[in-house]
């Protein structure tokens, strides 16, 4: 009988109305230590926490499953798990930084160039300068020399500045706007609406992405992600055109296709392209479900034909009633409509019904 089987009494077991798992508990050897039922518990309150994926939950309770399975419950294993536990926790996080440090040091590279680039102009500028005056000339001819050299100069330091704020904003591996671009965009759209234009946001998120790179490596997710970016850039410019060709003159349609972080997108559409966020959204699934990738080697030799990619996106228009802070709000819609595509089986738009 049940009562006679279970050798976890109230007393032992610190959680209560839980007797059942804690006669499970006993069957598979879990010690009584309050540290590991208490462990079972917070693996089994996973589906909870909002923070983490589901591939991260599925990974840490299967550090439960293994421990349970081997029936190891020593120190050294408590200790292991929890050092997992908080691995798997962090992983999205260090992943980001270690990007942001990446971006830090191409950025910092790029700049080391330029001013190596500039201190050789600057070099030459002042021999130019010397022969100009030492050449014995017109002074009207001399001054003329040396306005052309120096207009040269400016003309380079002026383009350095140019290509200085191109290099902040771009996502080096895609060639899409980055993260900074994303929140300026977002902050310009924030203003436009403001004065009555509209506004949509459109999150996208490469599905089970990790898979790619766990099955074909890095080097493809990242050609996987290269794609995912031309499709989009491609479906946008589409709709861009399509806007220009329908209205008077052109309607409005402006847009930002950023690379927000990892495997995922962002689309801020203002004006009245705003209107066909889901829309857009829908042609950038569909046009990356069509596509089939052919995974090949370092050599360049195809190992593998037909391979899929899908993604989900989470739309989210700003209405004429939204709260402030604007930005945000409109962020958490897209995402929670993101969330609710990851739920319903991925490969789909879902759009935000929300407070507007
Ligand atoms: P889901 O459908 O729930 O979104 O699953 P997922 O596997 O796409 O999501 P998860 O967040 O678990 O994994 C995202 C992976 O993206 C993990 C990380 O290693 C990978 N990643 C992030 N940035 C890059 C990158 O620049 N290149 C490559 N190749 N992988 C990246
Ligand atoms: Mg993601
Ligand atoms: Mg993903």
């Amino acid at each position: 009988m049940a009562d006679n089987t279970c050798n976890c009494s109230h007393r032992q077991c610190t959680f209560s109305g839980e007797e059942r798992l804690c006669e499970i508990l006993d069957r598979a050897g879990v010690p009584h230590d309050s540290k590991w039922r208490t462990l079972v518990f917070y693996m089994r309150g996973l589906g909870e926490f909002s923070t983490l994926n589901d591939d991260q939950k599925a990974r840490i309770q299967q550090l439960l499953v293994d421990v349970l399975h081997r029936r190891d419950f020593s120190e050294q294993s408590y200790h292991d798990i929890l050092r997992a536990d908080r691995d798997i926790r962090v992983e999205p996080y260090e992943c980001r930084m270690r990007e942001a440090l990446q971006e830090a040091e191409r950025l910092a590279r790029e700049f080391r160039a330029m001013l190596h680039q500039r201190r050789g102009d600057m070099d030459k500028l002042e021999q130019e300068s010397v022969r100009a005056v030492e050449s014995g000339l017109d002074p009207a001819e001399v001054v003329r020399l040396l306005r052309a050299t120096f207009s040269e100069v400016r003309e380079q330091m002026d383009n350095d500045a140019i290509r200085v704020g191109e290099l902040t904003v771009t996502d080096p591996l895609t060639g899409l706007g980055n993260r900074r671009a994303f929140d300026m965009a977002l902050a310009a759209g924030e203003a436009a609406w403001k004065g009555g234009t509209g506004l949509a946001l459109v999150l996208f998120d490469v599905d089970r992405f990790k898979r790619i790179n766990d099955q074909h490596g890095h080097r493809i997710g990242d050609q996987v992600l290269r794609t995912v970016a031309e499709v989009l850039r491609r479906k946008v410019d589409d709709c861009n055109r399509n806007l220009d060709d329908g209205g008077e003159g052109g309607r409005e349609c402006a847009s930002v296709v950023a690379r927000y972080g990892g495997e995922e997108f962002a689309l801020v559409l203002t004006g009245e392209g705003a209107q066909q966020a889901a829309e857009i959204a829908e042609s950038v699934r569909a046009g990356l479900e069509g596509v089939s990738f052919a995974i090949r080697d370092g050599q360049g030799q195809v190992v593998e034909h037909g391979v899929r990619v899908t993604l989900s996106a989470g739309v989210a228009h700003a209405g004429p009633n939204m709260a402030e802070p604007l930005a945000d709000n409109l962020f958490d819609l897209a995402d929670k409509a993101l969330y609710e595509a990851k739920r319903e089986g991925r490969n789909r738009v879902r759009v935000a019904i929300g407070a507007n």
